[in-house]
């Protein structure tokens, strides 16, 4: 499929061009993968993105048992069967414990970095260690930031942590003091952090004592807090909140329903919402499909193009300091 150059078709969407401000990169073991990888995006019709990093932590999701798994899936069994029975199968404490694995494993740290930041339409967040001691792990971020990374993104549900512990400071501080970026996961996560013992750790009101010592910081609350296969909007309310409240407190909608999602655009401030994909983490997803049904359920719900510009490129483009490109 092409256009009379051989090009690919744009994706149908009401907009000019759309920055996705979430995906995430599989491991690129040599420049031809990271190329193919790029071209995948580019091809899906997207005209930049921010990839996001996943950080090491295989060994912490060890501590974690299939009998502790188990133990709080039969806690959870009724909220389960209530709310999630047609995705029910893939809730079992087995495909729970599985999809984490391969969360952890499939997409880690970047090899290829130096040849995705080159581009001006891409830009990559550094992926925060949380368990490192915070001298440690602020020198590992400043490295970061010399090796080509725009920013930082901190998933403190992989580390079994709350939003406001002092690691989570430590980043912010460095983002700070470098006028960078930090998207930060809010929200469950698929994988054992769908159930609510582990999806605790993504509640984004935590790190309300953080923003408020940190104001200028740009900050993206991931999913608006709101990503859950079990309960969709966990957090919603309370990433609202800081969104409202702070200035440089912004929201993507990644693997969102597209339904979903466009709650967070009609509720939220108006310049503060991006889209996102979280590709190629949401599996069964067909990206260009599912960009496309977001843009659509936005347009028959009425939001001006205006609006819908800023939620496709606008907004991310500030944040990031990337340009939307039609075409490279
Ligand atoms: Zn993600």
């Amino acid at each position: 499929m092409g256009d009379a150059w051989g090009r690919p078709l744009r994706a149908d969407v009401p907009v000019t061009c759309v920055l996705d401000a979430h995906v995430h990169s599989p491991i690129l073991g040599s420049p031809a993968e990271a190329n193919e990888y790029l071209r995948g995006l580019l091809s899906m019709g997207l005209g930049g993105a921010v990839i996001l990093g996943i950080p090491p932590t295989r060994e912490l999701l060890s501590t974690v048992t299939l009998d502790d798994v188990s133990n709080e899936y039969e806690r959870n069994r009724d909220l389960v069967e209530r709310f999630a029975a047609a995705v029910s199968s893939k809730l079992t404490p087995e495909a729970l414990y599985l999809t984490a694995e391969r969360f952890i494993d499939g997409y880690c740290q970047f090899k290829r970095h130096s040849e995705i930041s080159a581009l001006s339409n891409f830009e990559l967040l550094y992926p925060a260690n949380l368990s490192l001691g915070t001298d440690e792990l602020a020198r590992s971020l400043e490295e970061a930031l010399r090796r080509g990374f725009g920013g930082f993104k901190v998933i403190s549900t992989f580390f079994f942590r709350r939003l406001d512990d002092p690691a989570v400071e430590t980043v912010i501080e460095v983002a700070d003091s470098n006028d960078v970026p930090v998207t930060v996961h809010s929200g469950c996560d698929p994988g054992i952090w769908e159930l609510p013992k582990y999806c605790k750790y993504g509640d984004p009101s935590r790190l309300d004592p953080i923003l408020s010592r940190h104001r200028n910081v740009r900050v993206v609350l991931a999913h608006a807090g709101s990503y859950s296969a079990i309960a969709p909007g966990v957090f919603m309310e309370e990433a609202l909140d800081l969104v409202r409240r702070y200035p440089e407190v912004y929201a993507d909608t990644a693997a969102l329903p597209p339904e979903l999602a466009e709650m967070v655009l009609r509720d939220f401030p108006r310049g503060k919402v991006m889209y996102g994909s979280d590709y190629p983490a949401v599996a069964d997803e067909d990206p260009r499909r599912y960009m496309e049904d977001v843009f659509l359920t936005m347009e028959s719900a009425g939001h001006p193009e205006s609006e819908l510009e800023e939620y496709a490129q606008g907004t991310a483009g500030r944040v990031f300091s990337i340009e939307c490109s039609d075409w490279i």
